[in-house]
């Protein structure tokens, strides 16, 4: 609860942080709070700058009851002080880049990470006057390298989507500190049971919630949490004055969801590996990538780091040609998952990413980083969301459709 500062199992966590019977109906259920606008019982500036830490609520850009529930529910699941939600995970991306980072600063940032950070890093940032270096962030010397004096921020994501590579993260936030750079970390394939990403350096840990957090594909959002300073900044920044707050209803469905987040996550974790060890065997698997498979290129990284491996396997059929016939046969033929984007969800999903396409798109990798990805996704790779069906059920599938 809400009331003691007492750290609790991450089970009572889940369910209880944020929350408590409601004051005004006994409700044991938190309520929703449709309200744009909240009646006022004193005078009160008008600006982002005349919001006081528990001064109330005013209007729902600025902060809502139940949106601020689910706030308190991610922060104390991710061991942080404070949490702002927003409107989706880019959103919530955004937020962190535009807070942080003004004219004349440079940000490191992985060079793999969700296509649609890399591509606002690369596009977007420059216009801005941000200079912008993209790093392989397992590669420790390269990140070494690209830190200067003006680094401000290094934004990472572990594991990476969608090929899983891992950033050791405490090494990682050792150097960022060197240069007095702030860290954040893109955690939405770990979730906050994946690791203690606060605990291990990290500034600003972002998840998109419409992913694990939510866990039901039914609501898009996104959090970032982090120091209560950090966090106050950037909801004047990002939530006053941008505007891309999350809708209370929003809030109420990704609260209901992330009630049962530490139970989702382990079975998430033994779904996968279940269906990581068949595609091993599968004779036309080529490669399979899952951080909970000994066969990881970062096995001892991801021990170290990782409470839970979560759900996300990638794994290769062979050329680009063969990955192209296999996901047609997938849209064919997928009785139980579906060939849909997104991750996280209770469904399972897998979608085809083709190498050359990607780098078309978003990350434009050449010579040294082109290689590293390619060591992980050669030609292209499913990315595999195992959901929580019966993981024979899912074997049955994926077999029927690799045929
Ligand atoms: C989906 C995703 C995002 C973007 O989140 P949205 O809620 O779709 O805006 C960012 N990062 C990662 C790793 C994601 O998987």
């Amino acid at each position: 609860m809400s009331k003691t500062n007492r750290t609790k199992g991450a089970m009572t966590t889940a369910i209880h942080a944020g929350e408590g019977p409601d004051p005004a109906t006994g409700a044991s259920s938190p309520p929703l709070h449709m309200s744009s606008t909240f009646v006022s019982d004193r005078l009160a500036g008008f600006s982002a700058h005349d919001l006081e830490e528990e001064g109330g609520f005013i209007y729902s850009r600025w902060n809502n009851p139940t949106v601020a529930m689910l706030e308190k529910k991610i922060a104390a699941m991710q061991g942080a002080e404070a949490c702002l939600c927003l409107a989706s995970g880019m959103a919530a991306a955004t937020a962190i880049f535009m807070t942080f980072l003004s004219s004349g600063d440079h940000v490191v940032i992985s060079d793999v990470s969700y296509a649609g950070v890399a591509e606002l890093a690369r596009d977007t940032l420059p216009r801005m006057g941000v200079e912008v270096t993209t790093v392989d962030m397992s590669d420790l010397e390269a990140v070494s390298a690209a830190l200067r004096p003006n680094t401000t921020l290094v934004h990472t994501e572990t594991p990476v989507n969608p090929i899983t590579r891992l950033t050791d993260l405490s090494a990682v936030s050792a150097l960022a500190r060197q240069v007095g750079a702030l860290l954040s970390c893109d955690a939405t394939f770990a979730s906050p049971l994946g690791m203690d990403a606060i605990g291990l350096g990290v500034d600003l840990v972002m998840h998109s919630i419409t992913k694990y957090i939510g866990g039901h594909g039914d609501a898009v959002g996104g959090a970032v949490a982090g120091k209560a300073d950090l966090i106050a900044r950037m909801r004047n920044e990002a939530a006053i004055h941008h505007g891309g707050v999350l809708s209370p209803f929003n809030a109420w469905l990704i609260a209901r969801g992330a009630a049962t987040l530490p139970l989702r996550m382990k079975a998430h974790q033994a779904g996968a590996l279940s269906v990581a060890q068949w595609l091993e065997t599968h004779p036309k698997v080529t490669r399979v990538m899952y951080p909970g498979l000994p066969s990881h290129p970062q096995v001892d990284l991801a021990k170290r780091q990782m409470t839970n491996f979560s759900g996300m396997i990638s794994f290769q059929v062979g050329n680009a040609p063969t990955g192209r016939t296999v996901a047609q046969q997938m849209i064919d033929r997928l009785e139980v998952i579906h060939y849909a984007v997104s991750l996280g969800h209770h469904r399972s999903l897998v979608f085809w990413m083709e190498t050359d396409l990607l780098m078309e798109t978003s990350f434009r990798l050449q010579g040294d980083q082109l290689n590293s990805y390619r060591e992980f996704a050669g030609d292209g790779i499913f990315r595999l969301s195992v959901g929580l069906e019966d993981a024979e059920d899912l074997i049955a599938d994926l077999d029927g459709a690799l045929g």
